[in-house]
């Protein structure tokens, strides 16, 4: 399947739902690398203080890529994607600025008919919608359509979920 197939004004929201889905994975990690100087970094010191800095940074790194990338899916303004590292690495201000980025994504999917339920489910789900919406209206089914506008009763179209 070619990925353009996913793209909805300009977002692949295939990648998006992917992206958001492990949305709380990134967060329990991000709360593991906050505590990591306060739980092993005691130990970590005793070895190599080194080993503490670097671990800590490796995992705030890994998080702040993370949170890119999203801005990145979102098509966010390059520029602000660039200098995001610059506040990112701030505890908690990263944590903000994902739940932002992860609102405005599933709002994003929602407009397209990719209810918070079918995010949930599955890849095969999300794709199912895509490929086949209907139009909101007269639940004409809209698959192939790329002008937004339903030929049966010429609503503008925001699609819809097929349950
Ligand atoms: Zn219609």
């Amino acid at each position: 399947m070619a990925d353009n197939l996913f793209v909805r004004d300009g977002v692949d929201l295939r990648k998006l739902a992917r992206a958001i889905r492990s949305v709380p994975w990134l967060v329990m990690f991000g709360m593991m690398s906050l505590c990591f100087p306060a739980v092993i970094g005691p130990i970590a010191i005793k070895i190599n203080p080194l080993i503490d800095l670097c671990v800590f940074a490796i995992m705030r790194m890994i998080v702040i890529v993370w949170i890119m990338r999203l801005m990145f899916l979102l098509r966010t303004n390059l520029l602000i994607i660039l200098l995001a590292p610059a506040v990112l690495w701030i505890p908690f201000v990263d944590f903000l600025v994902l739940f932002v980025e992860t609102m405005r994504g599933l709002r994003l999917l929602e407009s397209h008919g990719v209810g918070i339920r079918q995010f949930g489910l599955a890849d095969n789900a999300v794709v199912d919608v895509l490929m086949h919406p209907t139009c909101q209206n007269c639940g004409y089914d809209l698959t192939g359509n790329t002008i937004g506008v339903c030929p049966e009763c010429g609503t503008n179209c925001t699609w819809r979920r097929t349950e």
